[in-house]
Formats: structure tokens, sequence, C-alpha cells
């Protein structure tokens, strides 16, 4: 156990999180203290540690900032950067990531511009493949990312699922036992939908993209969902709908999604072994998989979700998963590294998956380098706290085919209008002021505290119809 003391207790979260990564790969028992304070402006870290007689380190850092917040996002990274190179020469560890603790390494990448490489290298401690992960899908990126602030991204949220995730944690609930409330959730997002179908049409604003997520919006019966696409009929290039269980997937679905025209689907297996789909809960098998998928193909771009160090699965079954996904030729395969959520039941059942870090660590190298090879370039990534072995989430996909809405999700770069339970608005101000809205959670408190959600969506776009 690493046992951190800090002095001035600042970042404790933050510091706190690096710590617990490296005990991931640790048995070690060391007690860390670290101290702070400036000296004509200049930052002077002390860090002392149990292991080594008289140990102590003191790094010292200069930096100029413009604002508060600057100043605050500045003084964490070098506490965080100081801490790393301790604990990493003591154990004699290095974390995949270095140093990086936050979701979305590409952000930071191209915040350092020409010098990235090195301060990745150097100051954060990247390793080598993350670093090549974190460029290739920024080179990805730069072809796709939104240049005007003028459009946006339009998000109906549906939680409702066909059966819980063994790994879920998300409100979404399994849809037999809502039935009774599904006419009206649908019919209060429709009016949710339509207020702010009004507000793009008065402000003249353009969409990126529309995404119905979830949960999984083809769980709905069909009828609620064609009057939930009747209301959204907007033009957009890029329209995707979150099918996610292949067992949702029938002719009539299929039809409905074209007739308002959905150009992008997700399909996902999660794994091809039907032994681990059934121990995580889903209530589809390996054959559901390839029968929705070929009901799908020619019709929309496809993405497929796998998942990385699901109980029970070797690195060889593994491997096949995402050989048998690339077989099957989709736009686009979405490698998650999976991970144990609070609440989940494969947290109440005690399954860890951090005993199995190198596993997992050779999982995503693989991944990587077969999906590359395969003609797939990463194109969105984010981490996650505690996933096994400090790993990320990456999505693949065919040149031209990218999900341009996971892109601007994920680098924090676009307003998104959302609407629906447990969605959140966000309007991107300027460089990290980013304000967000937020609808109710529970289906049921959504449908109960409809008119208060509609008056903070008011007030939050200044809206004065
Ligand atoms: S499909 Fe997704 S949202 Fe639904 S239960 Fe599974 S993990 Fe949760």
């Amino acid at each position: 156990m690493i046992k951190l003391e800090l002095n001035p207790v600042k970042y404790e979260n933050d510091l706190l999180e690096l710590v617990r990564m490296f005990e991931q790969f640790t048995d070690m028992n060391v007690d860390i203290s670290m101290s702070f304070e400036y000296y004509n402006g200049v930052l002077e870290v002390k860090i002392k540690a149990s292991t080594f007689e008289n140990f102590i380190k003191i790094y010292r850092y200069q930096f100029d900032y413009n604002s508060e917040l600057e100043f605050k996002r500045l003084e964490k990274r070098y506490l965080k950067m100081a801490l790393y190179k301790v604990i990493s020469f003591i154990t004699g560890v290095n974390l995949p990531y270095g140093c990086l603790t936050g979701i979305r390494p590409t952000k930071l990448y191209r915040e350092f511009g020409e010098n990235a490489d090195e301060v990745f290298t150097y100051d954060f401690n990247v390793s080598y493949e993350k670093l090549k992960v974190i460029k290739d899908t920024v080179n990805t990126q730069n072809a796709i990312k939104n240049r005007n602030n003028d459009k946006i991204d339009f998000y109906v949220h549906i939680p409702f699922c066909p059966s819980r995730c063994a790994y879920c944690s998300f409100i979404s609930t399994p849809i037999n036992k809502q039935k009774a409330i599904l006419e009206e959730y649908t019919e209060k997002l429709i009016k949710e939908i339509r207020l702010m179908k009004r507000y793009i049409r008065e402000n003249k604003i353009k969409l990126r993209s529309i995404y119905i997520g979830g949960g999984t919006p083809t769980s709905l019966p069909i009828d609620l969902l064609e009057k939930i696409l009747k209301t959204l009929n907007m033009r957009v290039k890029e329209f995707t709908v979150e099918a996610g269980r292949p067992d949702t997937i029938t002719p009539e679905m299929v039809d409905l999604l074209l007739k308002y025209k959905v150009t992008r689907l997700s399909i996902n297996p999660q794994t091809f072994l039907n032994r681990t789909l059934k121990a995580i809960g889903r209530k589809h098998t390996n054959q559901d998989t390839l029968n929705a998928y070929n009901l799908v193909k020619d019709k929309f771009d496809i993405n497929m979700d796998l998942i990385a160090a699901l109980p029970g699965e070797s690195l060889k079954d593994f491997e096949n998963n995402i050989k048998k996904a690339v077989k099957l030729n989709p736009a686009s395969i979405t490698v998650h590294t999976l991970y144990i959520k609070a609440g989940s039941d494969l947290k109440v059942e005690g399954y860890n998956n951090n005993e199995r870090n190198t596993e997992v660590f050779n999982m995503i190298n693989f991944s990587f380098k077969y999906l590359e090879d395969n003609g797939y370039n990463p194109y969105y990534m984010y981490r996650q706290k505690y996933t096994a072995g400090s790993l990320e989430n990456v999505s693949y996909a065919k040149p031209g085919k990218e999900c341009v809405y996971n892109v601007d999700i994920m680098e924090d770069d676009t307003s998104i209008i959302a609407c629906g339970a447990g969605s959140s608005s966000k309007l991107i101000k300027e460089r990290d002021l980013i304000v967000r809205q937020f609808d109710f959670k529970e289906p049921k408190e959504y449908i109960l505290r409809f008119d208060e959600i509609i008056a903070k969506k008011k007030e939050f776009f200044e809206i004065n119809f």
C-alpha cells in the first residue's frame, strides 16, 4: 500500500488517483510525504519516502499562466509529474500513460503543438506505445474535427435496455419492467425535442450530427421509436442510432431506421463467445450478432463494440474476437477496456480485473496493431478511472467512416443539445469554459419533474418562447 500525506492538502483526489494506479502494479508498502511552496515564483516540490533512509527528492518548476484556472491546472500538473517520478523510481513501475490521469489525452497532446512528443515522453513519461495511439488518433481527427463554433450536435437519450449487463451501472432499466411509463416517457421526450428544434430553427443553428443513444434505443416498441424519429426529422449528414443489442434488430426495425434516414448503427457483440455473453447478462448469442449484422451491413455504416478483459476470457479469446470482427468488415470497431463500475453486478460479485494487468495490456496492444494493420485507424479515445492496467478505450474506423459525434463529445469542442433522462447538454464558451445542463437521470423522475427540466433548459439556452 502506498500512503500519501500532503502538505498543503490540495488536489488530493487527483494525486491519490495516480497513487491508486501504481497500486495496481505493486504490493510495496511505502509512506510518502509531499509538500510544496513557492520561492520567488518558483514552485518547489519536496517528496520524502519511507523506503530508503533519508530519501528526499526536490523538484522545481517555473511556469506562466493567464488566469486562476490555468494556474491551478498547471500547479496540479507539476505536482503529478513530481509524484509520478518518485513513485516510479521507488517501485520500478512505469505506467503506460505515465503521470496522465485525465480522460482525454488527445486534447492535451494537441495543446502542446510541435513540442507534444517531447513533453509526453520526458515530462509526462507516457510510454512509446501509448504515445503512438494518441498521435495516430490525433492525425485521424485532423480531417474531421469541428472547426466552426456555429455547428452543434443533437443527442437524444433512451434509457432502456432488454436486460442489464453485469458490468453496467448506467441508469438503464430492463424495458419489460418499464412498460407502464414508455409512452409517457416518449411523449415528454418529444416535447423536449420540439422545444429544442424550434431553438435551432430560430437561431439558424447548423447541425453536425444527430445521435440517439442509451441504453438501447432499438429496445423501444417500434411505434414509439417511430414517433421520436418523426419528430427529429432534421437534415443532417450523420445520423446515428446506438442499437447496441443485436437482438433488437429486426427487418421492421431496419426499415424504420432507413425510412428516417439513419446513416450509422452500433451493433455491439462485446464478445463472440456465448459462454461470456451469458455470464455478463446479455440476452443474445453470437448467432444473433451475425444475423443482425447481415440485416444491416450494406445499409448503414456499422460500428461494433468489443470489450477486453471480460470474465473468463483469455488473451487468445480476445484476439479471436478482434479477428472475427475484422472479418465481418464493419465501418468501425471500438475496443473498450473493461471498467468495473461501482454498482455493477461484477463489482458486487467481487470480480477484479486489476489482477490481469499484463494480460490486458497485451490485449489492448494486440487490438491496436491488428486493427491498424487491417486498415482501421484510431479516431477517438478516452480513459476511465481505474480500468485494468490504467488503459484506454479506442474507436477505430476505415478512412472516411469515423463517427463525427463521437469525436465531438470526446474532444469537448462542440456544443451539444441533449434531450431525455440522464442526458447532458453542453455549451462551449471558450477553452476551459464549458457549461452543462443535466436532465434528471431516472425516467420516472424525468416524467414527474418534466416542467422543471423545460424551465432549466430554457434558462440554460436563454430561450424566451
Ligand atoms: S447495453 Fe449498455 S446501457 Fe444497456 S445494460 Fe448493457 S452496458 Fe448498460
